[in-house]
């Protein structure tokens, strides 16, 4: 267990030694860049950034400074709905603590803090600056892509000439298994645990998914998640699940989150734009809807009875 979720490391080398060498400096990297980017660390960067936040400006390594520059690419590609200064949201959610449902006073109390043009990030000086009192970033949305990024690169280094990194659901390939074949990957039902809804194979790509079936609780019939639109500061109801395929980890893990937000309309309108990346959106209707780039590649399973309908 590393960010908060299950790692599971697969590598291809010359040798066993080779590629047991290579898992460990996969999960080494993992854990060096947990010690930079976990907000539950306090002695964290960003724990440091936090607690300075009103304050000054911290200097940070460029691991996160690129982390916090590519939320904020992410943050302008999708108009703003991803959006790191989330964390004070976060937590009156209690999202990674005990649920709870805030009120509509707790939410206008930390809104002005979900500011994004108060984020200053100064990559000459690599310092980064929270400009209000209270503001917190959360890098939940985007850090597990960028640490299977980053551990991939790792692995290469150590000698592995293929392999898998998966932090949950985000997940990072490259080349591939002994007998030619690409890696398979499943996309989880969000409405039917355990299920398969789809298959695709990837090869030096990486996929992501953000969905409201993993954490969330219900009251009055409600299904409240983890994912919130910073407009309103609850969560988002567009979708029910967003995978996103993308060369890199970082792109896939930030664009999973700000489309789920988007919904599936303007989510695939955004794919569509971008080169490289493709899209499986499961909408609120349970429609899926695949980008243009996917629909020879990707196996929608048929079994699924009363489940998602397929177009
Ligand atoms: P996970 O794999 O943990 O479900 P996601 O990529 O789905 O990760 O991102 C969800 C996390 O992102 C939340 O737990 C929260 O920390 C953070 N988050 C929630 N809403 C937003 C948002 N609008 N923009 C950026 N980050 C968000
Ligand atoms: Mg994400």
């Amino acid at each position: 267990m590393h960010m908060g979720t299950l790692v599971s490391i697969t590598a291809v080398g010359r040798s066993n030694t080779d590629a047991n060498e290579a898992i460990n400096a996969g999960f080494q990297e993992v854990k060096r860049l947990e010690q930079l980017l976990s907000t539950w660390i306090p002695e964290s960067e960003l724990s440091r950034v936090n607690a300075a936040s009103g304050q000054r400006p911290v200097v940070v390594s460029p691991e996160t400074m690129m982390v916090v520059r590519r939320s904020l690419q992410v943050a302008e590609m999708t108009e703003g709905a991803f959006n790191i200064a989330i964390g004070p949201a976060v937590d009156a959610w209690g999202v990674s603590a005990e649920p709870r449902l805030p009120s509509a006073t707790d939410l206008d109390a930390v809104k002005p803090l979900v500011d994004l043009r108060a984020v200053h990030a100064d990559v000459w000086e690599r310092t980064i600056y929270l400009e209000k009192p209270g503001m917190r970033i959360d890098v939940g949305g985007i850090g597990k892509g960028f640490a299977a990024d980053q551990a991939v690169m790792a692995m290469k280094k150590a000698g592995a000439v293929a392999g898998v990194v998966a932090l949950s659901g985000d997940i990072k390939t490259f080349g591939q298994l002994p007998d030619g074949k690409k890696f398979s990957v499943g996309i989880q039902h969000p409405r039917k645990e355990g299920a398969v809804l789809a298959e695709i194979d990837l090869q030096d790509e990486a996929i992501s998914t953000a969905g409201d079936y993993e954490r969330f609780f219900e009251k009055d019939g409600i299904r409240y998640h983890h994912i919130l639109d910073p407009n309103t500061l609850q969560p988002a109801r567009g979708c029910q699940s967003v995978s996103v395929i993308a060369r890199e980890g970082v792109w896939a893990d930030g664009l999973d989150t700000g489309i789920f937000v988007l919904g599936a309309d303007r989510g695939m309108e955004l794919v569509e734009q971008l080169d490289d990346v493709e899209a499986i959106i499961i909408d609120q209707t349970g429609q899926v809807h695949i980008s243009s780039g996917l629909r020879n590649r990707v196996r929608i399973l048929p079994e699924v009875d009363g489940g998602a309908p397929v177009p």
